[in-house]
């Protein structure tokens, strides 16, 4: 009689009562980076799946969800948007989409792990395919330190980071936030990605982090997305901006008319994307 042949899972703790698998076909990479070990895994359901330190960041399934919300949601709101820093993102799906503006003439981005880069190059050229692009301006290096030197640079800076914790812990800092706060030009505008709340294991620290960005900028909000493979599929998204209100200033007609085609944003989910659910608002009321 023929043995069971072995099936392989993809598996992450969401909590140490939780978790969420995702059957998987091949363990495409592996490799113990300076910061993290990588991996990239293929899968039916998902296609292509990065996972930093075991965390899932990427897959080819979903990945437009976050993509769009994190880029065209600031460009919607200031559609003169030329000059973008980018932290972290070393997937290139952010890039990706920013590239689709005309308005943009140049891009900065900033990733700790250049290993990161290389490995989406090879193995998801679905999201790192803008990485080359005569825009691009990459540097290798700790984000936090990048923005330090900067002044009245950027119209946008997109913070799109691993998790509170690890390289990425320094990107949700008071020091940083501020950092960002003078890198920008007066009417910059801040995303970054803002995790979940609806497991308690970070919840505390974003809504620390929340603050943070309130201290330091004179409108901070919160949006939110569905991402299947994000713990709880519950996301959130951090708008912070020097003069621009995320509703009241959305230009619907003049982002509709750039003719962009989307699979998940549009100027309608927009508005709706800012009403958070209570249990959020009640956490991050909280001082
Ligand atoms: N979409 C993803 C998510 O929310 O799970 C994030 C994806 S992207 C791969 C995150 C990147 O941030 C990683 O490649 C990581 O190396 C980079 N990163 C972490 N800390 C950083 C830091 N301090 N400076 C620059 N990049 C950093």
């Amino acid at each position: 009689m023929l043995g069971k042949i072995m099936e392989l899972w993809f598996t992450e703790n969401h909590t140490d009562e939780a978790r969420f698998s995702i059957k998987v076909d091949k363990h495409l990479f592996s490799k113990q980076s300076e910061f993290q070990r990588i991996d990239v895994f293929e899968s039916k359901e998902f296609g292509k799946i990065l996972t930093l330190d075991g965390f899932l960041m990427v897959t080819e399934k979903d990945e437009f969800i976050y993509h769009d919300m994190i880029t065209h949601v600031p460009m919607a709101v200031n559609p003169n948007i030329s000059k973008v820093l980018v932290i972290g993102a070393g997937d290139g799906g952010t890039v990706r989409e920013l590239l689709r503006y005309k308005t943009i003439t140049h891009i900065d981005m900033v990733e700790i792990d250049k290993d990161v880069v290389t490995v989406c190059k090879e193995y998801l050229p679905l999201t790192a395919c803008g990485l080359t692009d005569n825009k691009v301006h990459l540097y290798f290096e700790d984000g936090l330190k990048f923005v330090r030197g900067k002044v009245s640079e950027y119209d946008l800076i997109i913070v799109d980071s691993t998790d509170p914790f690890g390289p990425g812990e320094g990107l949700f800092t008071k020091e940083f936030y501020g950092n960002c706060y003078r890198a920008l030009k007066e009417d910059g505008i801040l995303v970054n990605q803002h995790e979940s709340m609806y497991y308690t294991s970070y919840a505390e620290s974003m809504k620390r982090a929340h603050q943070r960005i309130q201290d330091s900028f004179p409108v901070a909000k919160i949006y939110q997305a569905h991402i299947p493979t994000y713990p709880s599929g519950h996301w959130l998204f951090g708008f912070a901006s020097k003069k621009y209100d995320p509703i009241q200033d959305l230009d619907s007609d003049k982002w509709n008319k750039l003719g962009l085609k989307t699979k998940y944003y549009n100027t309608d989910l927009h508005v709706g994307a800012f009403a958070i659910p209570n249990y959020v608002k009640e956490q991050l009321e909280e001082r």
